[in-house]
Formats: C-alpha cells, sequence, structure tokens
C-alpha cells in the first residue's frame, strides 16, 4: 500500500515538475487549501458526537456547516485572487523576459522594450525587469554603434563616433590616441576638450605608454600611479584603456577622471568605464580592418609604371597581414618571381618595349591570382605575390600555373613580338618560418635555386638550401 502511494506521490511529482511555475504555485496552495480543509471537516466531524452528547441543538450544526461551507467558498475566491495577483505579478514579467530572449536570438531587431513599461513594481521582479532592459539596451547600442562603424568611411570617422559615444556617457575628458606600429609612435586622434595637454612622451616612444605596452588597462582607480609618465597626475585619475585586437594595441582612450575619494567609490562610474571598454572592444576589429584597407588604397604605395604595391607598401602591411594570417591559422604562399633574361628584351627592343613587358607581366600575375592576392613590384623586373589564406602546399602549384601563364603569354610590343620565361621561388609563411622577412628571404634563396637550374622553372624552398654557405 506505502509502496502504491509512493509511486502516486512520484508521479504526480513527475507531472508537476515540468508544469509551469503558475501550475506549480496553483498546486501547492490548493494543496494546502484542501488538507486545511479536510482536517476542518475531519475535527468538525469527530467532535460532532461529542456536542450531541452536550446536547447543543441541530441548529448551531447547520450553523457550524454553513460557516465551513463559506469558508470553502472564500478559499477558492482567494485563490482565484491569488492566482491573478501571482500572473500579473510573476508570470508575466517572467515570459516577457524569456519573448524577449528569444526574440534576442533570432530576430534582435525587433526587440521592444516599451513591453517592459507595463511592469511598473519595484519589488525583486521589478529590478529583474530593470536590470534585464539595461542590458538589452546597451546590448543593442553595441549592436547599433557596431554597425555604425562598419559602415563608416574611414577611421577618422569611427574615432569620432567612439568620441560621441564616450562623451554620451559623461566622463569627463579622455584623448583618443592611435599607434603607428611600424614607427612605435602614438599620436592623438581625438581630445574631448582642444585645452587638454598630450603628454609627447609617449607620442615618440609608444612603449612608454604602459597601456600600450601592456594591451591591459591601466587605471589609478586600482593602484596608486600605476603610470610613471601620467603628466596629470595631482589633477585627475586617468583610466586608459588600450584598443587591441589579437595581441595587438591599434591606440589607446585615455580617461581623465577627477581626483577625490568620491570618483574611487563611484559605482555608477565603474559601470561607465566597463561601457566605455564595450565600446572600445567593439571598435577594435574595425579600426584594424578599415586601417587595412587604407593602407591598401593609398596610391602612394603604388608603383606607376605597372600600378602594382610597391615595397614601402609591403612594409606598412606586413604585420597586419601575418597577424591575420596567425589569428585565422591558415597559410601564406610567398612567391618570388623574375623575369628570366630580362635585361636582351632592353638590349633587343629597346626600353620601352622593355617597359611594355614588364607592364604586360604585372597584369598577367595579377589576373592569374585571386583579387584578395598582393602582387607587389618587389624590384626591376621582380615580383612578390603574397597568396593569402592559401591551404599548406598550396603555393607551389599557384606558382606553376603563374609560370604556365608568362610561357604562352605573347608581348606585343613595337617591336614585334616578344616571348619570355619567368623562374619562382616559392616558399610559406608560417611553415618555412615564424618571421614574415625570413619566409620572403627563403622564397628568394628558392629563386636563385630556379635560375641556377635552367630558369622558366618554380622552385619550393627547402630547408637544405638554407644550410648552404653561400648563402
Ligand atoms: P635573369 O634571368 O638572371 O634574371 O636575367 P635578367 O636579364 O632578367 O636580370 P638582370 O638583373 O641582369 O637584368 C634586369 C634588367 O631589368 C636590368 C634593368 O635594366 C632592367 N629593368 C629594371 N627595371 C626596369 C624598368 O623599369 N624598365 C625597363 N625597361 N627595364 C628595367
Ligand atoms: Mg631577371
Ligand atoms: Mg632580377
Amino acid at each position: 500500500m506505502g509502496r502504491i502511494m509512493g509511486n502516486m506521490v512520484e508521479k504526480i511529482l513527475a507531472l508537476l515538475i515540468n508544469r509551469s511555475l503558475f501550475w506549480k504555485v496553483g498546486f501547492i496552495i490548493g494543496l494546502c487549501i484542501l488538507i486545511n480543509f479536510t482536517l476542518t471537516l475531519f475535527f468538525f466531524y469527530k467532535i460532532k458526537d461529542e456536542l450531541e452528547l452536550a446536547k447543543v441543538s441541530s441548529i448551531t450544526f447547520t450553523y457550524l456547516e454553513n460557516i465551513i461551507f463559506i469558508f470553502v467558498i472564500f478559499s477558492f475566491l482567494l485563490l482565484i485572487l491569488g492566482a491573478i495577483a501571482f500572473w500579473f505579478m510573476v508570470k508575466r514579467p517572467i515570459d516577457l523576459i524569456i519573448e524577449t530572449l528569444n526574440t534576442m536570438k533570432y530576430d534582435p531587431e525587433k526587440i521592444d522594450l516599451r513591453v517592459f513599461d507595463k511592469i511598473k513594481f519595484k519589488d525583486e521582479i521589478g529590478i529583474l525587469i530593470e536590470k534585464f532592459k539595461e542590458l538589452l539596451q546597451n546590448y543593442r547600442d553595441l549592436q547599433k554603434y557596431r554597425h555604425l562603424i562598419e559602415n563608416d568611411e574611414s577611421v577618422e570617422d569611427i574615432y569620432e563616433r567612439l568620441a560621441q559615444h564616450l562623451k554620451g556617457l559623461s566622463l569627463s575628458s579622455f584623448v583618443i590616441y592611435e599607434v603607428s606600429n611600424s614607427q612605435n609612435t602614438m599620436r592623438p586622434v581625438y581630445k574631448s576638450d582642444e585645452s587638454l595637454d598630450i603628454n609627447v612622451e609617449k607620442i615618440f616612444n609608444a612603449d612608454k605608454c604602459r597601456a600600450k605596452r601592456t594591451g591591459k588597462v591601466v587605471s589609478s582607480l586600482d593602484a596608486q600611479r600605476p603610470c610613471k609618465l601620467y603628466e596629470y597626475e595631482g589633477i585627475t585619475n586617468y583610466y586608459c584603456i588600450p584598443i587591441v585586437t589579437g595581441n595587438k594595441v591599434l591606440g589607446v582612450v585615455e580617461i581623465h577622471l577627477p581626483l577625490t575619494d568620491a570618483t574611487l567609490r563611484d559605482k555608477n562610474l565603474i559601470e561607465k568605464l566597463k561601457l566605455a571598454t564595450s565600446y572600445i572592444e567593439e571598435t577594435a576589429p574595425v579600426v584594424e580592418s578599415k586601417r587595412y584597407a587604407e593602407v591598401l588604397r593609398e596610391q602612394t604605395h603604388k608603383d606607376p609604371l605597372t600600378n602594382l604595391y610597391n615595397r614601402r607598401f609591403l612594409e606598412n602591411i606586413l604585420d597586419n597581414l601575418t597577424a591575420q594570417i596567425l589569428r585565422r591559422g591558415t597559410t601564406l604562399g610567398i612567391l618570388m618571381c623574375d623575369l628570366d633574361f630580362f635585361k636582351s628584351v632592353n638590349d633587343k627592343y629597346g626600353h620601352e618595349a622593355g617597359d611594355i613587358v614588364l607592364k604586360e607581366t604585372a597584369r598577367v600575375l595579377a589576373n592569374s591570382v585571386r583579387k584578395s592576392d598582393l602582387v607587389v613590384r618587389f624590384g626591376g623586373e621582380e615580383f612578390l605575390i603574397l597568396l593569402i589564406d592559401i591551404r599548406e602546399g598550396e603555393a607551389e602549384k599557384i606558382a606553376e600555373k603563374l609560370r604556365k601563364a608568362i610561357e604562352v603569354h605573347e608581348f606585343k610590343t613595337p617591336k614585334g613580338i616578344v616571348r619570355r620565361t619567368i623562374s619562382i621561388g616559392v616558399s610559406e609563411f608560417p611553415t618555412d618560418s615564424s618571421t614574415i622577412w625570413e619566409a620572403i628571404k627563403f622564397a628568394d634563396i628558392a629563386l636563385y635555386k630556379a635560375k641556377d637550374g635552367g630558369r622558366n622553372k618554380v622552385i619550393r624552398f627547402r630547408r637544405e638550401f638554407w644550410t648552404e654557405e653561400e648563402y
């Protein structure tokens, strides 16, 4: 018997456990009332006999029975009222949160925060809703912000927008610095207040800036004078947030705060600074790709004869490019190409024909690789091609395709048709070397092997080339 009861209780619990909160609470309260009612009836009929013995009139019985009946009705009415209150105060707000979370997952644009305005009470649920709304608002603002900066045209526009958002947080004054990694310098690109003094030391040596050096937030709120360089000391507290992607610091946002104890205790301020950090985190990857794209567009980086990128360009982008390759875990193919016996074109047909052959070669090479690959005029008749995001071992095949394309090409010059071949040395980064310049040198070594081996060849760099004395 006991076991059957146990099983039944288990079944009822199992049935209940996955029901909504509304039914669970309803069940528990209903059960309490039922037990209460049963006990009352039980005792009432138990004392009934004794009361009869004591000669209490039957009218009194009916009276008591009516009272119990009214008590039951009241209990049920209260139960219904309780259910309605519960629905309004607990179930509905929680349902709204769940609904909004679902919308956020599938269609964040459609979220309407005004639905929460209906919930006005300031109890725990009210506070939960308030915090949830805040979180959602921040999330949406950040998303909107990211969308905006992604469509901004220049890096300057992005700094401007970041500055406007930081101003919106009403932090006191701040400066946005941009780091030039090739020169290891910093320059202020935005000052919230034009009269702010800028510390020049970090402009000349970016590593003097602790936030730049460490890639971490440096804050006088956490430690006393963490940054030796800081010039505004004695006037302000500071909170410096680096703009970081991967392990590269692209800039630093230096926020100046009032130097009072209240600043240190201000919870609101800490929240604002965290929000500022979120904005800066959203900004970093977009700034990185915009800066990269701007370098790519710049005309000073083009060789006028072939319209290919020049060496200066290569120096500017290599850091960024290799960091991206490492981050994505892909391979960069490096092809060092050199026209064979090109000097004889000049000698035989003249310099003008030589120029035409160079231009044509550049065109053929650029058209034979992907648009995203980089073709650089590395020297007179030397071209460096960087194949971006290839599979390991793939570079050699692409080089072979290029070699064939030049071999079959007829260069039309005023002096007649000229044919030339090309030799290509191939290496891969980071397969062959962990430093990009060394990998380029390896491609060059392979190119010499191709020339030595009779030209019109593709040679893939091998370790044993490197150990030879001659290099
Ligand atoms: P190899 O197969 O060993 O590479 O022989 P090569 O004749 O191609 O190499 P070399 O280095 O002896 O000659 C390169 C020539 O390219 C020398 C230079 O006059 C010519 N050159 C370099 N830049 C230009 C240019 O812009 N226009 C023209 N017309 N010729 C150029
Ligand atoms: Mg040559
Ligand atoms: Mg050469």
